[in-house]
């Protein structure tokens, strides 16, 4: 069963992708919670960060790089925030990992 973000990259479901290459799409959240708000998402179906194996760290580190390379495309050379919710209590809702990137506001501490 492909997860929502699979449907994506298949082109299956509309998104307002930013950025795609063989291992990487970015698209814009469907409900963002800040002027600039897009998701970095492997196309390898990973359900979460704490599923992640050492075979994934290049990807991982592929996924950070491309967060601050489109965020400062996105127009947010001013900073930006990058969140990745793990599992129930981390807030998770979709089970493929994604990295948010937000920006273009003041960011508040702690977070909610
Ligand atoms: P999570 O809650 O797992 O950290 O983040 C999932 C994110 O995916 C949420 O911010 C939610 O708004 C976004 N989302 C859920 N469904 C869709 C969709 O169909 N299209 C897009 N572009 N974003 C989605």
């Amino acid at each position: 069963m492909a997860t929502l973000f699979t449907k994506i990259i298949n082109r299956e479901i509309p998104a307002k992708i930013i950025y795609e290459d063989d291992d990487v799409i970015a698209f814009h959240d469907i409900a963002p919670q800040a002027p600039v708000h897009f998701l970095v998402v492997p196309k390898k179906e990973i359900a979460t960060l704490a599923d992640v194996t050492e075979a994934d760290k290049p990807l991982l580190g592929h996924i950070v790089f491309m967060a601050q390379k489109l965020a400062k495309e996105q127009g947010c050379e001013e900073g930006f925030r990058v969140v990745m919710n793990t599992n129930e209590q981390g807030g998770q809702t979709v089970y493929h990992i994604h990295l948010h990137v937000l920006g273009q506001r003041n960011m508040h501490w702690p977070p909610g």
